[in-house]
């Protein structure tokens, strides 16, 4: 057994296993962005006052060994790894394509992709976003970037540079898990955003419980004064849908809508959606 009281950490057998078990979904990880066999999802944004498609967001997914890893799970080690700059393109260029299609079948769908904190320091970035716009012939206002509060408080300066970037390039920013982070409602109306995404962890409650309808209320406020969209995320029940659209929630996305689905399946849903009315 080692010393603790020496700062060295008392050895654990789970340890080497959960190291192991790293190091191999990484060297997987790094086999599937290089081959492009990651897939991307995608989950319905409506509008909860008349039912109508806005757009979709865009989730990866990863079969590693036949079984699914859960993207909080491998999110963070493509970041480790420096995965995450050639996975985010490709989800990019999938989430792209596939809205691209969309609107040549005459849905007029927006379609929203994930940021990782590391890829706002990227001066790279704009310019790559740029290029997949124009690849797939795709306007930049069709193109949601979501980016948690969070990253944008680690490096505010140089995110702060990135996000200008990318709101003169047209695309809308988005910030997403609104109400877990640390920032102050004042410091993001500074910011070139167009819209806040209420975290699902206050929408779960948000009939029942006072302090986090309070954080929905508050959201709901700022975005108004300020000209934000507001999107809430995890919405599963139909009294949450109910008390956002009465408070002017201007779109929403959960379960009770849709699961995220692989690209087919949403083009079946969207025909039948639309037919429904
Ligand atoms: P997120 O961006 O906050 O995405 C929302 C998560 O909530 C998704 O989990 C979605 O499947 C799940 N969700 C949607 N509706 C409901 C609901 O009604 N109830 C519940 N309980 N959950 C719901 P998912 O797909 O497992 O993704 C988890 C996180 O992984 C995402 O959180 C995001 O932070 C990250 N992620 C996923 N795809 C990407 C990506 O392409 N790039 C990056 N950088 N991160 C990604
Ligand atoms: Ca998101
Ligand atoms: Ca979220
Ligand atoms: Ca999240």
């Amino acid at each position: 057994a080692k010393d603790s009281r020496c700062g060295i950490r008392v050895y654990r057998p789970e340890d080497d296993h959960d190291t192991a078990r790293r190091l191999a979904l990484m060297a997987g990880l790094r086999v599937a962005v290089d081959a492009g066999t990651l897939t991307v999802v995608y989950q319905p944004k409506v509008d909860p006052a008349t039912g109508r498609v806005l757009g979709a967001e865009a989730l990866v997914r990863w079969q590693h060994d036949g079984r699914p890893v859960p993207p909080d799970e491998f999110i963070p080690l493509a970041e480790q790894a420096r995965l995450i700059g050639p996975l985010t393109r490709h989800v990019l260029d999938t989430a792209l394509a596939d809205c691209a299609t969309w609107r040549g079948l005459g849905h007029p769908l927006t379609v929203a992709v994930n940021l990782s904190p590391d890829m706002l320091t990227d001066s790279a970035l704009t310019g790559q976003i740029e290029q997949a716009l124009r690849r797939h012939g795709m306007p930049p206002e069709a193109l949601t970037l979501e980016i948690t509060e969070n990253a944008i408080m680690a490096d505010p300066t140089n995110s702060r540079r990135t996000l200008d970037a990318l709101h003169g390039l047209g695309v809308k920013l988005s910030i997403d898990d609104f109400g877990t982070g640390h920032s102050s409602l004042g410091r993001l109306a500074h910011l070139p955003i167009h819209e806040v995404k209420i975290d699902k962890s206050f929408v779960r409650h948000i009939v029942t419980d006072r302090t986090r309808r309070a954080v929905t209320d508050a959201a709901l406020q700022l975005a108004r004064a300020l000209d934000l969209t507001v999107v809430a995320e995890g919405v599963e029940e139909q009294d949450e849908l109910d008390y956002l659209r009465r408070h002017g929630c201007h779109a929403i996305q959960g379960y009770l809508i849709s699961k995220p689905i692989p690209p087919v399946e949403f083009l079946t849903w969207l025909t039948a959606a639309r037919a429904g009315g």
